[in-house]
């Protein structure tokens, strides 16, 4: 007899950033350190409790609207869901169906390579160059489709708008996925690409710049012919991915501009202050046009660094793959407060070795 394994789906998982239960300095996953929009409190307050009776609305018209507006796209230009995980995974599945492999690069969003595998799409990476560059030529080739993240993570270096034109233009026979986690602190976008080709698919979280990562509010923006294959899919998994609350305080984060640029740039301000106060430390790192600093030290261990920041209180991120990064801390910005302390822990760390 055969066992049941033998037809099982077997993956190895995604592993998300620690959530530690006791307060600590949390620098590890790239949420943003202010709170959303009082807005969103607002929106939270305002739910009647009646209304969570009734499934919510399947086609999220109130957020899918508000993001249209907001763009300068039509409603049928937008796609939502559970985080850009949700809607990355939805996309990898729709679109990702050629015998040919997707590309990537080698260093990057460690979910692509856990889609790939769990979706069955063969793949293949592609190595950033010596200073985490991403090489356009490798992209050239025919495939089933690429997904590149601008600005990359983990290395927070962005490409202008034209090096990915270079690529759409170049790949009609797939979709090009450009992942914009971290558009918002200062890179540009590449929504615009969207008007003239429709193969490009521009996906955006609420989960970093707009600080609701709790929410679960991911989304894209791509030809209306794309858009509707993604909702067909959609629509034969999960109906209702979207739930009535999060539909309001999405809604609400969009219609506070002000507050939304505001913390942006706080958010950038300290990152330049802390680059400044990284190098004069002794680290170094490619320029970060994101909500993080991936750094490495001239002479101290990366781990060693991250074990004594973390019996201090501070947690920053670690990844051990590939060898190519293993020297590398990728710290997340916080408060200025926090990078204050930050800082002082790192300068006692570096000069105690
Ligand atoms: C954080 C992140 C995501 C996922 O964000 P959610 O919207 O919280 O699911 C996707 N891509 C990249 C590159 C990220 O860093």
């Amino acid at each position: 007899m055969t066992s049941w394994k033998e037809n099982a789906r077997e993956v190895v998982p995604y592993t998300p950033g620690e959530q530690p239960k006791t307060k600590v300095i949390k620098l590890n996953t790239n949420e943003n350190p202010y709170p959303p929009s009082p807005l969103v409190g607002k929106a939270i307050s305002n739910i009647q409790l009646d209304s969570l009776r009734k499934y919510p609305d399947p086609g999220c018209s109130i957020l899918i609207s508000a993001l249209a507006k907001y763009h300068g796209f039509n409603e049928e230009n937008v796609f939502v869901g559970v985080g850009s995980d949700d809607v990355l995974a939805m996309s990898f599945l729709t679109f990702f169906n050629s015998k040919k492999p997707i590309f990537f690069p080698d260093i990057t969003y460690s979910f692509y390579d856990v889609w790939a595998d769990l979706f069955r799409i063969p793949y293949e990476t592609k190595a950033l160059d010596k200073d985490f560059k991403i090489v356009a030529s490798d992209y050239s080739g025919e495939c089933g489709g690429i997904v590149i993240p601008n600005p990359n993570a983990p290395t927070g270096v962005a490409e202008p708008v034209e090096f990915f034109e270079n690529i759409v233009a170049a790949h009609p026979e797939c979709v090009v996925i450009i992942d914009e986690a971290y558009v918002d602190f200062g890179s540009k976008s590449c929504v615009d690409l969207v008007r003239k080709y429709d193969n490009v698919l521009v996906v955006r979280t609420f989960s970093k710049s707009r600080s609701m990562a709790g929410n679960r509010i991911g989304y894209a923006i791509g030809s209306k012919e794309l858009i509707k294959y993604l909702s067909d899919c959609k629509f034969s998994f999960n109906s209702y991915t979207m739930d009535t609350i999060t539909l309001a305080v999405g809604v609400a984060s969009i219609e506070d501009n002000a507050y939304f640029k505001e913390k942006v740039d706080a958010v950038i301000k300290t990152r330049e202050w802390t680059k400044g106060e990284l190098t004069k430390l002794g680290f170094t790192f490619p320029d970060s046009m994101s909500n993080f600093i991936f750094a490495k030290h001239e002479s101290v261990k990366a781990t060693y660094i991250f074990e004594e920041l973390k019996k201090r209180g501070i947690y920053v991120r670690y990844f051990s793959k590939p060898e190519r990064i293993s020297d590398y801390l990728r710290i997340s910005i916080g408060t200025d407060d926090e990078m204050q302390e930050f800082i002082n822990e790192l300068s006692n760390i570096i000069k105690g070795v």
